[in-house]
């Protein structure tokens, strides 16, 4: 599987406190953004890096630099709670927004907004956190490489199902998951089990 799934005590922690059903949103956002950058953390660890010569205050020695910048696109809406995370840690991010819904009549996924911005020598970090059928990430990391060249894509997200992670590897076998948890299933619904419910209304209050 080319799903990477957080193994640290820190994150179990965040994520056995966003599952809470009692959790309101202002801690929910918190505990996202925490969550978040081990999630980036953890997905950017192969990020290039470039040799630089510095002067400590004792001696000049050689140390690494980032040399791989990053473009975050968050999946509207529940994707903007893992932004913060990806600025937080890489200030010089630039920004994309992609909004997913399904199309009435075909039930497939299509974007209704699209905003990306140029990507070139860029690591694209798709950010959406509940990776579900993976109906709408699939057709999120097929509009980015339709549109744009970025070095590599990620998708970065709290809670996986079974079923989102064998969409995400048909789909696109080139795409690296990094992801808070890998749930048991999903409903007959669409939400995961044991998950957390709507992230997107739990994240903004609109329960
Ligand atoms: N989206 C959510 O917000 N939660 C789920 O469980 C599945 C999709």
């Amino acid at each position: 599987m080319s799903i990477t799934v957080l193994d640290h005590p820190l994150a179990h922690d965040l994520l056995s406190r966003l599952r809470e059903r009692g959790t309101n949103p202002a801690e929910f956002r918190t505990l996202t953004r925490r969550l978040g950058w081990l999630l980036v953390i953890e997905a950017t660890r192969d990020v290039l890096t470039e040799p630089v010569t510095i002067d400590t205050p004792m001696e000049e020695t050689k140390a690494n630099r980032l040399a791989e910048p990053l473009v975050a696109i968050p999946v509207l809406r529940a994707g903007l709670g893992l932004l913060d995370a990806v600025t937080d840690l890489y200030p010089d991010t630039v920004v994309g927004y992609l909004g997913m819904e399904r199309d009435e009549e075909t039930l497939e996924p299509r974007d209704y907004y699209a905003k990306l911005p140029p990507m070139h020598g860029r690591r694209a970090l798709v950010l959406d956190p509940m990776l579900a059928t993976g109906g709408s990430g699939s057709a999120a990391i097929a509009h980015v490489k339709g549109n744009a060249t970025p070095t590599s894509i990620s998708f970065v997200c709290i809670v996986a199902a079974p079923e989102g992670v064998a969409k995400l590897e048909a789909d696109h076998p080139d795409v690296p998951i990094v992801s808070g948890a890998l749930d048991r299933e999903l409903n007959d619904v669409g939400f995961i089990l044991p998950g957390l419910g709507d992230f997107g209304d739990r994240l903004h209050g609109t329960e």
